[in-house]
């Protein structure tokens, strides 16, 4: 095992190419989205959202207590059979009419995304807008084909769906969870995480322009406690939440014996795995893009490197060389791979799970990057000697850290990649189709992508086996929680 070295960097420098801020109409304070209305908190708490990048403060925002919550949840009664009524090419065109509306509004939802949350404008112009868009368009499309989801079988909506997300990609899982919803005839209540509210808020000024019937969609921001009362709410009739497996457990807790469905789409610790035979050049662009998007905020992040023992220390040099091209700083900077961490806890379970991992005997290697003296930030980091038994092997890090294991055999690295008490997704890279299925088959994970990582789709169903979750989104698999089928 040999200690990687940072090398010099690049000395071709790019010039910065800052994305203005001058779209967006900032407010300085932001209010609760209920029963189509915005209205402040009752007891007119707020909490201040704030730019991870320079810790500056940005806004603040209404939090809302059980009273708030309780309001927006008869909203969303009051105005669910209306909703439901409606015929599902009606519906449909509701909801055509805010993907275009978050088509026309992409660059202002880009720029909010990036400054609340701290990924770089790159990721969210280009993955996190589109993708949000693309689900409401997709989702439109089936509003009036419902009786195809479960053919020779009555489908009905299921009543008022309370949604919790968290805030790796804020818009894009609100998207996830109300295009669906809202597509079966259900109306919403969604929480966002806290640290990155605003562009649930500006989504819901965008319901405003699509002329929802009030009460359809509800937003309700705050933190923790918020998203408990939401969950605990005796008149919700099903959850859907993306989050820790801790919390997951906890709402599950919460809400045993109640009646109420549930969905939990949890955490990851997914296995990446190159074989000699794979491209490796390809495979180590595979490698980057899976663990350092989104500043490895993902829950199906390719934290696990598993290499073919053959090839692994050509893979790792390469991968030395390719950390050394990565720019991390500014997240509005276009030329930005890393952004800023999303806020200063997550930053120190990074550190933190980084020390035992040094602690542990693994070997650490960042490459040599100058990060900005204020905000939240973690420099791209790869250990290799790594042991199966490591807890940087076995714990979600959620951050822009890899821990790289090596293997002899498939059989080895099938072991390997199923030795997790997650299962939410997994990446082969072999030029042998007939080997990649043979994994594929035998990986117990919910998305196995083939000489690719982190691909998404609207029509492509997305979840989890043992604690990464249960329950599907995406395609026509994402519709079954939101249907009472009969
Ligand atoms: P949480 O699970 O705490 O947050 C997810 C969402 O749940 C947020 O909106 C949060 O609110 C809300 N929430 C928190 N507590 C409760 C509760 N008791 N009942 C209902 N809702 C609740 O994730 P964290 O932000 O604390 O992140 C911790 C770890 O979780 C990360 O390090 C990562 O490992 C994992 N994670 C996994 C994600 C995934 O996509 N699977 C996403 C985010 C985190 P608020 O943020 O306002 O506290």
């Amino acid at each position: 095992m040999s200690e990687l070295r940072p090398i010099t960097p690049n000395p071709l420098e790019y010039a910065s190419s800052l994305e203005s801020t001058a779209i967006l109409r900032l407010r300085d304070n932001y209010d609760l989205f209920i029963d189509g209305r915005f209205v402040p908190a009752q007891t007119g708490r707020r909490f201040v959202t704030s730019n991870p990048a320079t810790d500056a403060s940005i806004a603040t925002v209404a939090e809302a207590e059980a009273a708030d919550v309780d309001d927006a949840v008869r909203a969303a009664r009051r105005a669910q059979a209306a909703w439901a009524a409606r015929s599902g090419a009606t519906r449909g065109k509701f909801l055509f009419r805010i993907a275009r509306l978050l088509q026309e509004r992409a660059r202002e939802f880009a720029v909010l995304e990036t400054l609340d949350g701290g990924k770089p404008i790159k990721e969210s112009r280009d993955v996190d807008i589109p993708l949000a868009a693309a689900h409401f368009f997709y989702y439109a499309g089936w509003a009036d084909k419902l009786e195809y989801v479960a053919p020779g079988r009555t489908v009905a909506p299921v009543g008022v769906c309370a949604q919790v997300i968290p805030w790796n990609f804020p818009l894009l899982m609100l998207a996830w969870k109300i295009a669906p919803a809202l597509a079966a005839g259900n109306t919403v209540v969604l929480k966002p995480a806290e640290t990155t509210p605003l562009t649930a808020l500006l989504f819901a000024e965008v319901v405003e322009a699509a002329e929802l019937p009030p009460g359809v969609v509800n937003i309700v921001t705050g933190a923790g406690q918020t998203g408990a009362a939401l969950v605990a709410h005796p008149d919700v009739d099903k959850i859907a939440f993306t989050g820790s497996t801790a919390v997951g457990r906890n709402i599950a807790e919460t809400i045993a014996g109640t009646g109420k469905r549930l969905t939990l789409e949890l955490g990851g610790k997914a296995a990446n795995i190159v074989f000699e035979d794979a491209a490796l050049d390809q495979a180590v662009e595979g490698i980057v893009h899976a663990i350092f998007f989104n500043q490895g905020h993902v829950c199906c992040a390719g934290s696990r490197l598993l290499v073919q023992e053959s090839v692994a220390p050509l893979v790792e040099a390469k991968l030395r060389d390719r950390l050394a091209t990565l720019r991390v700083g500014d997240p509005l900077d276009k030329n930005t791979d890393l952004g800023a961490i999303n806020s200063r806890r997550q930053l120190e379970k990074i550190r933190e799970l980084y020390d035992v991992g040094v602690a542990e005997g693994a070997v650490p290697f960042q490459p040599a990057c100058t990060l900005p003296s204020v905000g939240n930030w973690f420099a791209p980091t790869v250990f290799t000697g790594v042991a199966p038994s490591h807890r940087i092997a076995r714990e979600e890090i959620f951050g822009p850290v890899l821990s790289v294991l090596t293997f002899r055999t498939p059989e080895e690295a099938l072991t390997k990649a199923n030795n997790t008490p997650y299962g939410l997704s997994a990446g082969v890279w072999s030029e042998k189709a007939s080997k990649v299925l043979w994994m594929a088959d035998r990986l117990r994970a919910g998305v196995v992508w083939a000489n690719t990582f982190n691909r998404f789709d609207p029509g492509s169903p997305f979840g989890g086996y043992q604690e990464s979750g249960f329950g599907r989104e995406g395609g026509a698999a994402g519709l079954l929680p939101y249907l009472e089928v009969r």
